[in-house]
């Protein structure tokens, strides 16, 4: 399939969607899927871009409110991640995923779907060592500080993402806002410090891009990764050991049947090697977005569009206790403790849920904040209210799992009106 593959997007969703029509008129293709590397900046309103950590001379609203308000449809799926600037509060109110407004589906803090077979896994956020441990915390309105620390990535979501199982379901693709750690190794360093000088410094210190990227990269050897951020176009091939063992420790908890999954599993030794791309940032002149063939590793008899991935249900539901909403450093589960949760959690996945199911038949878009030209009464600094999400409601009733993230403060409350956060 014609997948269209975007870095930074800054706003920018009409340039980008004209971009790819003009491609496929050109080329007499059609792009089936898009994906987006982070900085989306999916700003419904003007309270939001008080949410967004920014400089204010690049406080604009940008293109993305059309979308929410249906003035504008995308017109291809197209799938998100997070990154460092965004309308925090939005992409918290969906920290588990959802639609951010019709036909575009961001994955949340972390996550795992298919698509018509492709299995697709994303990692929102950039790393930063001082916030990696502790609770997503962060709450409305935000401060100097926890308006930055809000889109660091944490322990906890990558733990979530080191435990998706890859011997029988391979993973296609991989996409995260920052760079692997040390990934410049596997390509060309010298043209990338041609048009970079002043990475060298971080460079040499080993300390350009994400660290536990770099650990799940070689651990889910993922057949394609896709990151942003750096502002540059870089190529890299990451050769991988055929190792026997790889994944063993928690392979034992998955079922034979691969949700759908037509033929045989593919032998590991196909996949050999990561193939990573990073684009620049959606501009005049700027390699920002490359259109790709890519077809499952595992082909799918499902080609009904976006479903849930069977092990990221069974992985939500056994981390879900350790969701931490503290600023505390957060105690995660050893592995041993986590194979016989995961083994049962994939048992009552596939009982309760099954192993295919479509995502729109759970999570419907829907607008929680005005869009542009209506107001509501802003809170303090001009930041929002918050709002208890339908879809995040959805997806934690479908898991039985408590919405932690946007609960509604009283049983008398509706779904979807604002509500300001009892303190
Ligand atoms: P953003 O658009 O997210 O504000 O910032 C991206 C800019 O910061 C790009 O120009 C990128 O090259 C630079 N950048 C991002 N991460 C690093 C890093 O770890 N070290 C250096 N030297 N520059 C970085
Ligand atoms: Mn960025």
């Amino acid at each position: 399939m014609k997948v269209a593959v975007q870095g930074c997007c800054h706003g920018k969703l009409d340039e980008i969607y004209e971009q790819i029509k003009s491609f496929e008129e050109k080329k007499d293709i059609k792009v089936d899927l898009l994906l987006i590397g982070g900085d989306f900046q999916a700003i419904r309103n003007q309270h939001d871009l008080q949410c967004m950590a920014v400089p204010d001379k690049y406080k604009a609203l940008g293109g993305f409110h059309r979308y929410y308000e249906g003035e504008k449809v995308a017109p291809i799926l197209t799938i998100v991640i997070g990154g460092n600037h965004e309308a925090s509060n939005y992409m918290w109110e969906l920290y588990h995923r959802g639609w951010l407004a019709p036909n575009i589906y961001y994955l949340g803090a972390a996550g795992c779907v298919r698509f018509n077979g492709l299995r697709i896994v994303g990692s929102s956020g950039i790393y930063n060592k001082a916030h990696y441990h502790i609770g997503h915390f962060e709450r409305i309105p935000y401060d100097r500080s926890s308006i930055r620390s809000i889109y660091h990535t944490r322990a906890y979501d990558i733990l979530k993402l080191s435990l998706l199982s890859t011997s029988s379901l391979p993973i296609d693709v991989f996409m995260s806002h920052d760079w692997p750690n040390t990934i410049e190794q596997h390509g060309d360093i010298e043209r990338l410090l041609k048009q970079k000088p002043w990475f060298r410094k971080d460079l040499d210190k080993g300390e350009l891009g994400s660290p536990p990227l770099m650990k799940l990269l070689m651990s889910l050897k993922p057949k394609r990764w896709f990151s942003a951020h750096m502002h540059v176009k870089f190529r890299a091939v990451v050769r991988h050991e055929h190792d026997s063992t790889d994944n063993k420790q928690l392979e034992e908890y998955h079922t034979q049947q691969k949700n759908g999954s037509s033929s045989e599993p593919t032998k590991e030794s196909e996949f050999s090697e990561t193939q990573f791309l990073a684009l620049d940032k959606c501009g005049e002149y700027r390699l920002s977005l490359e259109i790709l063939d890519i077809e499952p590793a595992i082909a799918s008899s499902h080609h009904d569009g976006l479903s849930y991935d069977t092990d990221w249900l069974a992985i939500s539901r056994a981390l879900h206790p350790n969701l931490s909403l503290l600023s505390t450093a957060t105690r995660l589960p050893t592995p041993a403790v986590l194979s016989s949760k995961l083994k049962k959690e994939m048992k009552w996945v596939v009982e309760n849920i099954g192993t295919h199911k479509r995502i729109s038949d759970v999570q419907q878009f829907c607008r929680t904040a005005p869009g542009e030209g209506r107001s509501e009464n802003a809170a303090w600094n001009g930041q929002p209210l918050w709002y208890t999400n339908p879809q995040t409601e959805a997806f934690c009733e479908m898991l039985k799992i408590e919405n932690k993230v946007n609960p509604p403060p009283t049983e008398e409350s509706v779904l979807g009106t604002p509500l300001r956060k009892q303190i």
